[in-house]
């Protein structure tokens, strides 16, 4: 099965063109998804997130707060890399069970951080989702209650848009209107089946 990694920056549009491909009733796996599922209560993940940080971030009945966690990583670097370490590798073997499980000429894995976690090597090819940061900024701004400052720090803190294009396979533009995404999407779709039977 041909395996199609798709990433772009906050709010560049991955799940607006995710949906697209699901419409082609094309499986996608995700990893902020499998994340998010790694530090539910009573997951492993937690337990290791609880020593390397302290019980502070994981209350009695065994949730995590997110927030603190958040907030933690954002104004420490190391605590960052700490979580990273911990995360990444069962993030990566979650997505390669999932893939086990699917039955399609084609996948799309949605990685954000594709590129910043060192995670290419799933993809057999790369497909970016690409809009200018101002554009970033604004739809983050309207779609969630985050200052420009905010999300600007997160931009400058994922990997530089030229070399995210750079790294590129496919692109799809997301400069334009929504209705702009179905034709991109359908193109690509066509292609990624002629390629899957290869
Ligand atoms: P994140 O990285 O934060 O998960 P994302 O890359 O998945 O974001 P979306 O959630 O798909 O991005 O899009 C961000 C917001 O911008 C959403 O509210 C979406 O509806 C809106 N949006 C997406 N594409 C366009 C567009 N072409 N024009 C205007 N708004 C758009």
């Amino acid at each position: 099965m041909l395996k199609i990694g798709l990433t772009g920056g906050i709010g560049c549009g991955k799940t607006t063109v995710t949906n697209l491909f699901v419409a082609h009733n094309i499986p996608v796996i995700d990893a902020d998804e499998i994340a998010h599922q790694l530090v539910e209560p009573g997951q492993p993940a937690l337990e290791h997130i609880k020593t390397a940080f302290g019980t502070d971030f994981v209350s009695v009945e065994g949730v995590l707060d997110r927030k603190k966690m958040r907030d933690c990583i954002f104004s420490d670097n190391y605590a960052k890399k700490k979580l990273e370490a911990i995360l990444h590798p069962l993030v990566y073997s979650g997505l390669q069970s999932k893939l086990t499980q699917l039955h399609a000429p084609y996948c799309i894995i949605c990685v954000p951080l594709l590129f910043e976690t060192q995670m290419e090597s799933i993809a057999d090819r790369i497909l970016v989702v690409d809009c200018s940061v101002a554009q970033q900024i604004e739809r983050v701004k309207k779609r969630e209650n985050m200052s420009a400052e905010k999300i600007q720090a997160i931009i400058n803190s994922q990997i530089a848009r030229d070399i995210r294009l750079s790294k590129a396979d496919d692109i799809i533009n997301n400069a334009e209107t929504e209705n702009n995404l179905a034709h991109q999407v359908k193109k690509l779709h066509q292609l990624y089946i002629s390629l899957s039977t290869l």
